[in-house]
């Protein structure tokens, strides 16, 4: 087998031979440790048939371990620079295709159809640059792109609130938008000596699994997210106050607001952070009458 390209030598030996400098904009923090490599892809659960998608394949350190245990992998990297690097560094992997292109610009879904012609299955796997974390989560899950789930290294604070249950203080319209498409675990806490440069949060790694259906069956998507976001506006204020001030005409609205919140079975002094998923559902359905 080919020697790891996640050590600290290596690592080094590669960064040196190109004379690279960390961009701290792009997020550019690598992994250098193999056991860490190792379990992130464990969690993506591959097999033979599986492909996968990376996001910023760096010098190619979590590239490698991808392309060892699924049957290809597409990754998209951003920075011209790290081009040439991982033309060599992943060189004895055959079944590696880089992209230089920005993955929120990128059209994923023409790019699946166009390289994963002959897999079974299809996962996200990536360390993600920090700078950009929910956006590219967030593009991934509203595409509706066909994979089967994202395992992804991120800040710990992102991750807590990604995973986050009613009634915690990080639980927020962040946790519902990713748990209506998925069933979000947090699986593993990250030191920052696993890095290089060792970034300045903590870090955690997630695995969203793609649920067949969304959590929640809903009458209008759009709003269903327009209610959630603005019933956490202010976390200190009632569902009431936060939708009277929210949403539109909401303080001319109010007696409706109240008549939606009580058909749907739900406290008009309650806050946002303890209403489930589906309560969420409930309450935007009800309110949809007087907001369409
Ligand atoms: N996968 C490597 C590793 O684990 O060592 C590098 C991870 S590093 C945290 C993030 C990588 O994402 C960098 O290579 C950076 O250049 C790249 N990147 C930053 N923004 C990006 C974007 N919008 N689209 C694609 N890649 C991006």
């Amino acid at each position: 087998m080919n020697k790891d390209i996640a050590t600290p030598i290596r690592t080094r030996a590669i960064l040196e031979k190109y004379g690279f400098s960390f961009k701290k904009s792009l997020g550019q923090n690598f992994l250098i440790d193999t056991n860490i490599l190792h379990r992130i892809v464990d969690f993506a659960e591959l097999g033979d048939h599986s492909g996968t998608i990376e996001i910023g394949p760096g010098i190619g350190a979590l590239t490698e371990q991808l392309a060892r245990r699924s049957k290809k992998v597409v990754a998209f990297e951003i920075d011209q620079r790290l081009l040439p690097i991982l033309a060599d560094t992943l060189s004895p992997y055959e079944n590696v295709k880089v992209i230089h292109k920005d993955i929120l610009e990128a059209d994923v879904q023409e790019v699946i159809e166009k390289e994963f012609t002959n897999t079974e299955d299809l996962m996200v796997v990536a360390n993600l640059p920090y700078y950009v974390t929910t956006p590219i989560i967030m593009k991934l899950l509203e595409e509706q792109i066909p994979i089967r789930g994202i395992v992804c290294m991120l800040q710990k604070e992102v991750a807590d609130r990604i995973s986050a249950k009613p009634g915690t203080k990080e639980y927020g319209s962040l946790s519902i938008a990713v748990q209506y498409y998925t069933k979000a675990e947090t699986v593993m806490i990250v030191p920052k000596t696993v890095f290089v440069p060792q970034p300045n949060v903590d870090s955690a790694v997630i695995r969203l699994t793609k649920r067949e259906e969304p959590a929640v069956i809903v009458k209008d998507e759009t709003f269903f997210f327009q209610v959630t976001r603005a019933s956490f506006a202010q976390r200190r204020k009632t569902l009431l106050n936060n939708l009277t001030s929210q949403l539109p005409d909401g303080k001319q609205k109010k007696e409706e607001i109240i008549s939606a919140l009580n058909a749907a079975g739900i406290e008009p002094t309650r806050r946002g952070e303890t209403l489930s998923v589906q309560e969420f559902g409930r309450l935007s359905d009800e309110l949809l009458h007087y907001f369409q």
